[in-house]
């Protein structure tokens, strides 16, 4: 039996920590856990998370109906939980948040989609942009439905991110290194470079990560970035085919090198 009080106590610290850290401001952002197959504890609409208390939190079923009495509503951004929870029955927290780099690489239209940092491969692999669909409305579920499956956390195009996992603490923790990430891609363009891990070396990254059973190995290609398109014959995977990318002289030398030796081969 899970202990519902410990769990609202549980979000509460979280939705302190994202606003204490600038991951959100004012009433933004929503957080969630799954506590039994139709029930749900979550964030109330219309309160700066920096305010939460743990009595405020709301419970509801998979549709976002109310389950105990309250003065306060579930977000209006609950079809985002929804479609998450529907989607993989191993997620039991979701936490929503503007974290000011990511949203940033949302804003600029940029997925987290290069291997830069090897924990990151380890830990959560990429995360995809999702095209904009209006906040609580249908354009925005099906905007996120398609990088469910093999993605934990995505960035959603002029609004924000969400990461999500097994327990509250993993997800807070894949919403954070997703922020720090794009804080580190960020200087790392400023300063003119960004270097990525090389793909045999990925491999190796994918091994271990196999190994552990952080990913699964299907993640390899189910993921939008294959971030080896030397050893993914078919190149990086996207859902969107209209999303635009952008090469630098010699990531394209490379990609031409690598894609002449597959014929070679
Ligand atoms: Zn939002």
């Amino acid at each position: 039996m899970v202990d519902e009080q410990k769990v609202k106590e549980e979000i509460v610290e979280i939705a302190t920590r994202c606003y204490d850290h600038g991951l959100l401001v004012a009433g933004d952002g929503n957080i969630s856990a799954r506590v039994a197959p139709n029930r749900i504890i979550a964030t109330p609409s219309g309160v700066s998370k920096g305010w939460m208390r743990p009595e405020m939190m709301v419970v509801v079923d998979i549709e976002g109906n109310p389950l105990e009495p309250s003065d306060l509503r579930v977000s209006s951004e609950w079809p985002m939980h929804r479609v998450i929870y529907q989607a993989r029955p191993d997620i039991n927290a979701v936490v929503h948040a503007h974290p000011p780099y990511a949203t940033g690489f949302a804003v600029a239209g940029l997925s987290l989609s290069k291997a830069i940092l090897s924990e990151v491969v380890l830990t959560l692999g990429c995360a995809p942009l999702a095209a904009y669909g209006t906040p609580s409305t249908r354009e925005l579920t099906d905007a996120i439905e398609p990088y469910l499956e093999f993605h934990d956390a995505l960035l959603m195009a002029n609004h924000g991110a969400v990461a999500y996992a097994d327990t509250l603490e993993m997800a807070f923790n894949k919403l954070e290194t997703l922020e720090h990430t794009c804080k580190i891609s960020f200087i790392a363009r400023a300063l003119g470079n960004e270097n990525t891990i090389p793909d045999r070396a990925v491999e190796k990254l994918f091994e271990i990560r196999e190994r552990n059973g952080a990913m699964r190995p299907e993640a390899r290609t189910g993921q939008v970035c294959s971030y080896t398109p030397a050893i993914s014959p078919i190149g990086p995977i996207s859902m969107d085919n209209h999303e635009q990318i952008t090469l630098t002289r010699a990531e394209l030398v490379e990609l031409l090198v690598e894609s002449a030796k597959l014929f070679q081969r």
